[in-house]
């Protein structure tokens, strides 16, 4: 079977089904190709607040609010935790959302693919990539469905969205160096013979640490870091007895658990591609990166190279832009996985410090430290999304290539922001002195009858991944923004 789209992306995960779905929203002709028929089990459990704000702006906020609201009744995180110490004040981020939302990652991939498929992508479950060639227009490839038929794709651009084991990424032959796993820790999904009723809880000393949360009625999801048990393989399965034997030495009780709905054991390996990006294949989210999950951002920073990424397709694929756009994806995203990157390993090292030395550094740290408001709101930055800016050395303004958030608007546009990049996909003009405007037609332009969260200017210019593309300090001319737009489209800023 053969059949043709702009993109194919590989991998129905997180990262894939958000870049389907950006990248059909504007225009692209989009095919997902996904080997499970069904869902694994939840890996991450939160959604941090960055990426609340971007499906806030396209509509999607009441629908996880409603889907974790099944799950738990609270299901709002306002306190979060950094390396395992806390007291990160999420409540007191400049934005609607002032939480983290407990979610499985089932659920948000169900949401997701419902998104996507309402965007126009077509997903393919159950077919499985097994390579491709690049063509004087794009790539052909070939994967096989669970019949063991064959098929083959043509598009013009591959997203290798297939996770941390790529087989695109191998396919395109890009390098993956780093460092494989030298420790191991524990989730467990536990049965418990009462409900829960804390929201997270942590415990910590010299056998350990281990993190608590609700996780569904009557279960648990403890996550494990035993000290004597850290140089145990990956491949080694996890017993109940372990956990319970881990939770009486670092909670003081095993909470009468005697059954799991998940067991798992997973390392810490350090890896990073060098590039994002290989002629028409683009990798995103685990393809491109892995590393231990701290603190739950890794989804989250998966999920934001796709909103960077599949708007950008979208609009090279529908001919709005050039494919040099497509390489500012790797100059924008690559620097601020670097940085995660190197932050997780700073976490890991004051996480997994259980000697005596390392156990009063991490007091210290939590004691004295995190309640210092500049610490607090740095440490928060990095975890929650803000603190995620494309701003570059030499741009004109501070505040171009910063997050905004989102802030109310005059008619007739609607009440706010994220109401109107939801309505349609497209940059927005948003200035405190508003008037009459002649503009491409791909921009809309409001008042803005607020402050803009995130950005310090009298006038911006909003990409659809609600990051600023250029900001002004007074009401730019028409051609000001025409010129600004079109940079943008190239990937510049002028
Ligand atoms: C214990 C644990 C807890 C975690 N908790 C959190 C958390 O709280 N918050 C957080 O943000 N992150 C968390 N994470 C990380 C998170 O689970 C991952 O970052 C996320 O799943 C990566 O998304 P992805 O879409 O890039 O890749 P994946 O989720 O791995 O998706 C890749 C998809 O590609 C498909 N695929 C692979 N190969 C092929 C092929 N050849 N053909 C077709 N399809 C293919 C796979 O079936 C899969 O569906 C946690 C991870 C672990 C291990």
């Amino acid at each position: 079977m053969s059949n043709g789209a702009d993109v194919v992306v590989v991998g129905g995960g997180p990262a894939g089904l958000t870049v389907a779905a950006e990248a059909a929203r504007s225009g692209a002709r989009v095919v997902v190709l996904e080997r499970r028929t069904g869902d694994t089990h939840s890996r991450a459990g939160v959604i941090q607040p960055r990426v609340l704000e971007l499906f806030d702006a396209r509509g999607l906020m009441g629908r996880f609010r409603a889907a974790a609201a099944r799950w738990r009744p609270d299901f709002e995180v306002p306190r979060y935790m950094y390396a395992g110490l806390l007291g990160l004040r999420y409540d007191e981020l400049d934005s609607k959302f002032g939480y983290a939302l407990i979610l499985p990652q089932t659920t948000t991939e169900h949401l997701l693919a419902d998104w996507a498929a309402e965007q126009g992508a077509q997903l393919r479950r159950g077919v499985s990539y097994l390579g491709h060639a690049e063509t004087a227009d794009g790539v052909v490839v070939t994967a096989r469905d669970d019949a063991g038929r064959s098929v083959e794709v043509t598009a013009s651009y591959l997203v290798g969205a297939d996770g941390a084991r790529s087989a695109v990424r191998a396919g395109a032959g890009i390098p993956f160096p780093g460092r494989p796993t030298r420790m191991t820790a524990v989730a467990v999904d536990a049965d418990l013979p009462f409900p829960w009723r804390a929201s997270m809880r942590m415990a910590r000393n010299e056998h350990g640490w281990v993190l608590s949360y609700p996780f569904g009625e009557r279960t648990t999801r403890f996550i494990i870091v035993a000290e004597h048990r850290r140089q145990v393989p990956k491949s080694e399965p996890v017993t109940v007895d372990e956990v319970r034997e881990s939770l009486r030495l670092i909670f003081g009780t095993d909470f009468g658990v005697r059954s799991a709905k998940w067991l798992s054991r997973y390392g810490d390996a350090h890896r990073m591609v060098p590039r994002f990006r290989r002629g028409p294949v683009l990798l995103a989210g685990e393809a491109t990166r892995v590393h231990y999950p701290a603190s739950g951002i890794g989804m989250n920073y998966c999920i934001q190279d796709a909103f960077n990424l599949g708007w950008k397709l979208g609009w090279v694929a529908a001919g709005h832009a050039p494919d040099a756009l497509l390489d500012s994806y790797h100059d924008e995203r690559h620097p601020v996985l670097v940085a995660l990157m190197d932050d997780v390993a700073a976490q890991c090292a004051l996480h997994f410090d259980f000697s005596p030395g390392g156990l009063a550094l991490k007091d210290f740290v939590e004691r004295e430290l995190v309640p210092i408001p500049e610490v607090n709101a740095s440490l928060r930055d990095r975890l929650s999304g803000f603190g995620t800016s494309y701003h570059r050395d030499g741009d004109p303004h501070p505040s171009d290539g910063v997050r905004v958030g989102d802030f109310a608007v005059g008619s007739p546009h609607g009440a706010s922001y994220t109401e109107v990049a939801a309505r349609r996909a497209g940059f927005v003009l948003a200035e405190a002195d508003g008037g009459p405007r002649e503009l491409p037609e791909r921009i809309t332009a409001v008042t803005a009858s607020g402050a803009l969260p995130g950005a310090a200017a009298a006038a911006v210019l909003v990409r659809p991944d609600a990051y600023v593309a250029r900001a002004w300090d007074g009401r730019p001319s028409d051609e000001q923004v025409a010129a600004a737009y079109r940079a943008a489209l190239e990937g510049e800023r002028r």
